[in-house]
């Protein structure tokens, strides 16, 4: 078993995370942390819930000089929510390591924390972009000397949300060249090349093919003709989720969603852009309690916010950039943990769904009924591959042929055709469930080939 301690920590910090409850370090740990102690910029593309935060906060916490009155790390996350999780996280790690000064900037702390107690620097700085260049160069100009590292988390949604300017500004007042480890869930070109600026290092470890853990199970349920509201109550009944985040893209979906479920007295909350900072903080710290069987939320919960226990997601749309899917996903089967994620569709809104077929997570194909939900063999997949005509054309023929012959009378008996039709018709049916399940062979085999394809590729 892999472990802490074949890394080069200190004691101190083997302990302090064997009683966090962290026994063994996950892969995007076991492939950072050394680099990381070795002071080496890095790119890591990593799945949500693969422990990718601790992946550069354990480094950080180690190479940190609480006797050195300087900021040494700056932590710059997209959002105020996930600035906090860090935030929390470096916290727990703080009781360990009680001399290590960390502060959170982002616009939703108070202004006077901003300055408050700058006399002594802190020695790692989480943050928004915004408001960590208002404190660090135009409000307070802390020394920034000696900054040994830099980290960009969640970097696709920094750049996604414009907000590499104000990192730009950041960088352009560093004096030495920092440690840089960058962190994102997707890495594409444009991205790459904005990173030029800040990475020289080759090194890019890359966690995954597609973005969701591997304890994740995704399912395609086709809910006919049944309201979202109907289909949504019917499947949590069916279902009876833990704790269930339900997407949907638009924020009017979400409160429509969110009063009916109230309304059917469901244990529920929303959480859309419209909440408040203030009451964003303490809906996460309640849906973290466990207080509620459902959240109604938008893809702003989609990135990186760590709740534990969420035992179903549910998306009753799909985000318009698809890459939100794997977010959405990545909200359950966090470190280690199994989920299912589950995407409602119908004829309507069918040919949206198809996007993700080609992604390589493997589905199965639901049909949401009254009393359950029930295998559709077909679901999404495209249908011309069932032509049993080309997969088995000739031996179907041949075996109608016999059906026939056998069934051929002079007399003309009572319900003779209708026997006659329904003999054939049991060999159609068998010849069409043969070809619905070859196309579904290959369909698995081909996602088995490009997986160990990429796998070799590594
Ligand atoms: P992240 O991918 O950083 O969002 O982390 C996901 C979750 O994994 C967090 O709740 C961490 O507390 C937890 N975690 C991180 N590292 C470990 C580990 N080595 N063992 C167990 N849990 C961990």
């Amino acid at each position: 078993m892999a472990s802490f301690s074949a890394f080069n920590l200190s004691t101190k910090m083997v302990a302090s995370l064997e009683k966090l409850g962290y026994k063994e370090p996950s892969p995007v740990q076991t492939n950072i942390i050394p680099k990381a102690l070795k002071g080496e910029s890095l790119i890591c593309q990593s799945e949500t819930g693969s422990g990718k935060t601790h992946s550069y906060l354990i480094p950080i916490f180690e190479k940190v000089d609480p006797n050195l009155p300087r900021t040494q790390s700056i932590i710059i996350c997209p959002s105020r929510e996930l600035a906090r999780q860090v935030f929390d996280f470096a916290k727990e790690l703080c009781k360990f390591f009680p001399k290590h000064k960390v502060r959170l900037f982002t616009s939703d702390t108070q202004k006077s924390d901003n300055t408050d107690g700058l006399s002594v620097a802190p020695h790692i700085v989480i943050g928004t972009p915004g408001r960590l260049k208002d404190v660090l160069i135009d409000e307070y100009p802390l020394d920034l000397h000696n900054l040994r590292s830099l980290i960009l988390d969640e970097a696709d949604m920094l750049l996604d949300l414009g907000y590499f300017d104000s990192i730009d500004a950041i960088y352009g007042a560093l004096n030495n060249d920092p440690q840089v480890m960058v962190f994102s869930a997707t890495l594409n070109e444009s991205l790459k090349e904005k990173l030029r600026r800040y990475i020289s290092s080759e090194f890019l470890y890359e966690s995954e093919v597609n973005m969701t853990a591997k304890g994740v199970k995704h399912h395609y349920v086709d809910i006919k003709h049944v309201g979202i509201n109907e289909a949504l109550m019917n499947f949590l009944k069916i279902k009876q989720p833990y704790l269930a985040i339900v997407f949907a893209s638009k924020k009017e979906t979400v409160n429509q969603v969110y009063a009916y479920l109230k309304q059917q007295k469901v244990s529920c909350i929303a959480f859309t852009g419209d909440l408040e900072q203030r009451e964003r903080r303490k809906s996460i710290r309640l849906i973290k309690e466990n207080r509620y069987q459902v959240v109604v939320a938008s893809d702003l919960l989609s990135r990186g916010i760590d709740i534990e226990d969420v035992s179903d997601v549910i998306s009753l749309d799909l985000p318009s950039d698809i890459d939100y899917y794997y977010h959405r996903a990545g909200r359950t089967g966090r470190f280690g943990k199994e989920g299912d994620s589950w995407i409602f569709y119908n004829s309507d809104t069918a040919e949206k769904a198809k996007q993700l077929l080609d992604s390589g997570i493997e589905f199965d194909f639901l049909t949401l009924k009254r009393d359950g939900l029930v295998s559709d063999p077909v679901g999404l997949l495209p249908k011309k591959k069932f032509s049993k005509k080309k997969a088995f054309g000739e031996e179907e023929a041949k075996e109608i042929k016999i059906v026939k012959a056998n069934t051929r009378t002079n007399k003309v008996k009572p319900a003779y055709k209708k026997k006659r039709q329904w003999e054939i018709e049991k060999v159609k049916n068998k010849y069409k469930r043969k070809a619905i399940q070859k196309a579904i062979r290959k369909k698995k085999d081909e996602h088995y080939a490009q997986m160990a394809k990429l796998k070799g590729g590594e």
